[in-house]
């Protein structure tokens, strides 16, 4: 057994309990899909992913309603990777980090610097905000793909 994913899981059902919600078990499988993927998928990538390892099929709407209770909930998160429609999810990272997208074959990299992350807490502040959270993309072409 996977322990990092049971301890995800049994979090996961102690807020479905919280909200007075039932489990569903697609809802679960949709979570162990990504958890285990280790990428940012779409919901069309990851509805296929469903069927070909974990032997079930979801219905894309599903996948898409399911993603975005679980996006409400902070328990996975999305960037979007090009047109307005195409968003890639991930489990939402217990560590903070940054993405830089490629726009012709949507591969999606993460970065993490603290020099840019203090910038924008000092941004922030001369605007006299305090910085609660921000999203960092960058979109641009890869290497694989500038060839
Ligand atoms: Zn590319
Ligand atoms: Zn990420």
């Amino acid at each position: 057994m996977d322990k990092k994913f049971d301890k995800f899981i049994n979090n996961f059902r102690v807020l479905i309990k919280d909200l007075g919600l039932k489990n569903s078990t697609q809802r679960e499988i949709i979570l162990k899909a990504l958890f285990h993927s280790k990428a940012h998928l779409s919901a069309e990538e990851l509805s296929t992913l469903i069927k070909k390892e974990y032997d079930s099929s979801i219905g894309i709407a599903t996948v898409y309603r399911v993603l975005s209770f679980l996006e409400d909930h902070k328990v996975v998160s999305s960037i979007n990777i090009g047109n307005a429609n195409s968003k890639a999810y991930e489990i939402n990272p217990s560590d903070h980090h940054d993405h830089i997208v490629c726009t012709k074959c949507k591969k999606v990299l993460e970065f993490f610097n603290p020099d840019l992350e203090k910038l924008q807490v000092e941004i922030a502040n001369k605007n006299g905000f305090k910085l609660i959270d921000h999203d960092m993309i960058l979109y641009g072409i890869c290497a694989g793909c500038k060839k």
